[in-house]
């Protein structure tokens, strides 16, 4: 049976020889199909209307392996690995696929947990991955709002999965594996406000779901390929926002923003907000435990959206000038 894997995940199972900056804490793996997705997000390369290659998601290469292989190096390579997250793409008969990758790993000597990302499935689907060893699912909404949704993933994309339908899926899911044990994307860039990001947020905390925060990455062949990454200084700020959020340090009520949106405090005082700065915390990948998606949003030797690593004093430093002015 065949399955992609990142390339990232690939070198540090052995099978590709590249230079790996930072290895990856979590091995990311794809469904296989050789037709584009049926869904349509507009900034992603496996989208039915895509131009791009299937062989990329985000600015990362995904190449085409035998499950039986990668298994057998999950199971003699000290890899340093701690999470497998399988990235689901819709085909017909995906879902069949998904669990027949499942039973094949269940039946493996592979410890490490187990995250399926999924299209909405519904609640039997979700039990019969949670029975195959599943211990986390992350429902992608993406976007920050659901105008947003409807425009980039859903409705004007010709994809009748909505909003509320990912909302109906994410209910099953927490009844089914337990709200701690879910997990969501915020794609940042696609059109939102910072308000609205934190929004989004929020919302998501309150109902014990974790947000792994994504910087919007063009990729050649969609949509979106001429579109803007977010600005650093914009980016940071929703990074510490969430943070902040999830430790319960502050929350969107206790923000204020400007009439643009653009977050003006955050709602903390500024000996919290300069703990926040000096631990790095605020900037590393977030989602899944041990998840760190490696140079996903950025090219090495680049200003990192996502720390995969923690971050040096030179780095602190850098980030710490987005702030001056909360700083005061
Ligand atoms: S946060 Fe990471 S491990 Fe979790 S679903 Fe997203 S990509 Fe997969």
């Amino acid at each position: 049976m065949k399955i992609r894997a990142s390339i990232g995940t690939a070198a540090a199972l052995g099978l590709e020889k590249i230079r790996v900056f930072v290895k990856p804490t979590t091995a990311y793996l794809m469904l296989y199909s050789e037709s584009h997705c049926q869904s349509n997000c507009m900034f992603c390369s496996q989208a039915r209307d895509s131009h791009g290659s299937t062989n990329q998601l985000s600015r990362v290469l995904w190449p085409v392996y035998e499950l039986s292989e990668l298994i057998e190096r999950f199971e003699t390579i000290d890899s340093g690995i701690k999470r497998i997250c399988i990235q689901t793409v819709r085909f017909d008969n995906s879902t069949i696929d998904l669990m027949n990758i499942l039973t094949m790993l269940s039946k493996s000597s592979i410890t490490v947990p187990l995250t399926v990302c999924s299209y909405p499935v519904n609640k039997t689907e979700l039990r019969e991955m949670k029975d195959l060893g599943v211990k986390r699912v992350g429902i992608s909404f993406d976007c920050a709002t659901p105008e947003l949704f409807e425009k980039i993933k859903g409705l004007k994309r010709g994809v009748d999965i909505t909003w509320q339908t990912l909302e109906r899926t994410m209910v099953d899911t927490t009844e089914v594996f337990g709200n701690r044990f879910v997990s969501t994307h915020l794609i940042v860039g696609l059109g939102e406000t910072e308000q609205q990001a934190v929004n989004f947020i929020q919302q998501f905390y309150d109902k014990k779901v974790t947000v792994g925060l994504f910087a919007f990455t063009a990729v050649r062949g969609t949509d979106l390929e001429k579109h803007p990454q977010p600005e650093m200084a914009s980016y940071r700020r929703i990074q510490l926002a969430r943070y902040l959020v999830f430790k319960g340090i502050s929350s969107l009520s206790n923000m204020s923003f400007s009439k643009e949106g653009t977050i003006t405090d955050f709602g903390t005082s500024t000996t919290e907000i300069k703990k926040a700065l000096v631990s790095g915390k605020p900037f590393k990948t977030t989602g899944c435990p041990h998840c760190n998606r490696p140079f996903y949003n950025e090219s090495p030797g680049k200003e990192l959206y996502n720390f995969p690593r923690d971050a040096n004093a030179k780095e602190l430093s850098e980030v710490e000038q987005y702030f001056t002015g909360f700083l005061k």
